[in-house]
């Protein structure tokens, strides 16, 4: 039996140009898809939601988030780049068990939900033990969300107190990796249309020698992923590397790959990225923490598919509105500030609202190769949609719905959130979870970490580190 969703008298704003914004309409949706939309459109035997007052739209796409770092709330709020690297990467999360992991994840996912986004690239860079994954994948179908699972390469660090290590002790790659990662793909990750699918988070290859993107990439291509991520480009660190000649010459760029940050890319670089089809998804919050331009703005006039992430809650915010206007103003800026040394005053906006809707729905499908299935309110799509209220005093009135919904909400004006046609929060609360239990789990595990990380010795990381910077 077909079931049934009807959104009545909602505004849509579809994000897709063949249906556009409609002042008042409905949604029909038919088990995970939506089957029409439209003023005049309604359904026998349909539960229906009342969208009176509320802007319906397509939910929002997080393509970099590691949500193993819900844990981590916070802790890196007034950290570096460097205090990030040596204390959260190699310091805390060698610490993590397959609990920590879940609950981690859930709790992650659920903040993702609440908040409006209904798909989520989940930057798994903490298989640091077998296991690791399944208890994140248990978390992640638990809780409802559509994911792609960015299963990571990377383990705990070799150390030894007396030498100074290598790149690759610091990011070494194990054999279970490589049985671990395959035996998901044949297993429980084996379709690329079920609501958690498979993806590949490589090692920070940028920053080691080339056979370890042959090595990673390699992999990645035999599981034949629908899309490998990495960091890359990332400031300082990234500066004066021959990362991406280097892949070029290899023949290993490929529309597969979805690299976060890159707001150090030379012009050239970007010409070479837009060639082969890599994307880039922005974490403008992170980059201009980092004292750098978001290179959002460059990516699009040379036509690079540009995505949103959250990346971590370690020290930024979860909540995909505030990465909008973040990224939107950010963006805007990276012209004006050349216009302006030139004496110009701007005319027009580089980027608009509307702009930054398409990216951060139907830009971030396309980073995710899911362009065909998410990202607009079409017909034939998934069914993952949300509505915001306007009844709070901030979202009355006011201007055209698209620069409401990105430059005035937040995550709490989120009402309602499908997705692939099942309700997952509903009247402003979360649906089927217990918040109590999640924040016993939370604090169990956080505790334990805390404890255990009382006694890590950083002082050999610390030289791998230094170590980095020089070769950087
Ligand atoms: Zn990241």
């Amino acid at each position: 039996m077909t079931n049934r969703h009807l959104i009545k008298n909602a505004c849509v704003i579809s994000v897709d140009p063949g249906i556009g914004t409609l002042p008042r309409a409905n949604i029909r949706i038919e088990d995970d898809r939506i089957a029409a939309i439209g003023t005049d459109v309604s359904a026998e035997d349909a539960v229906v939601i009342d969208a009176e007052g509320m802007i319906a739209m397509p939910g929002l796409i997080c393509c970099h988030r590691h949500l193993w770092m819900t844990l981590l709330r916070g802790y890196v709020s007034d950290g570096t780049w460097s205090s990030y690297y040596v204390e959260t990467f190699w310091g805390r999360r060698p610490l993590y068990r397959a609990r920590d992991n879940h609950i981690a994840a859930y709790a992650g996912a659920l903040e993702a939900i609440e908040a409006g986004v209904t798909t989520v690239l989940d930057f798994h860079d903490c298989s640091i033990a077998p296991g690791n994954a399944d208890a994140s994948l248990d978390a992640l179908e638990k809780s409802g969300i559509r994911a792609v699972f960015s299963y990571g390469l990377e383990g705990a660090p070799n150390l030894t107190a007396d030498t100074t290590p290598a790149l690759e002790d610091l990011s070494p790659t194990e054999g279970w990796h490589r049985s671990e990662a395959k035996s998901l793909r044949s297993g429980r990750l084996s379709s690329d249309d079920a609501l958690v699918t498979m993806g590949i988070t490589t090692r920070n290859i940028e920053k080691l020698p080339h056979h370890c993107s042959e090595h990673d990439l390699g992999l990645a291509r035999e599981l034949a992923v629908r899309t490998t991520t990495t960091h890359a480009g990332g400031g300082a660190l990234s500066m004066g590397m021959p990362f991406i000649e280097n892949l070029r010459q290899g023949g290993l760029l490929g529309p597969d790959l979805l690299f976060s940050h890159g707001q150090s890319f030379t012009e050239n670089e970007l010409d070479v990225l837009a060639d082969a089809g890599v994307k880039i998804v922005v974490s403008a919050e992170s980059e201009l923490g980092q004292g750098a331009d978001p290179v959002t703005w460059r990516a699009r006039e040379h036509g690079i598919t540009v995505g949103l992430g959250a990346d971590s809650v370690g020290s930024l915010s979860g909540d995909m509105f505030r990465h909008m206007q973040i990224t939107l103003k950010a963006g805007r800026g990276s012209r004006n500030r050349i216009l302006d040394a030139q004496g110009i005053a701007p005319i027009d906006v580089a980027m608009t609202a509307a702009d930054m809707l398409e990216m951060t729905t139907m830009g971030g499908a396309r980073c995710l190769n899911m362009e065909d299935r998410i990202g607009s309110l079409t017909p034939g799509k998934q069914a993952d949609i949300i509505l915001l209220r306007r009844d709070r005093i901030g979202m009355m009135s006011g201007a055209r719905p698209e620069q409401i919904a990105v430059l005035q909400a937040n995550g709490r004006d989120v009402d309602t959130v499908m997705v692939a046609g099942q309700l997952r929060k509903r009247h402003g609360q979360l649906l089927d979870v217990d918040p109590l239990s999640v924040q016993t789990e939370l604090d169990a595990s956080r505790t334990w970490l805390t404890e255990a990380y009382e006694s890590v010795d950083l002082a050999p990381v610390w030289k791998g580190y230094e170590r980095m910077i020089a070769s950087a």
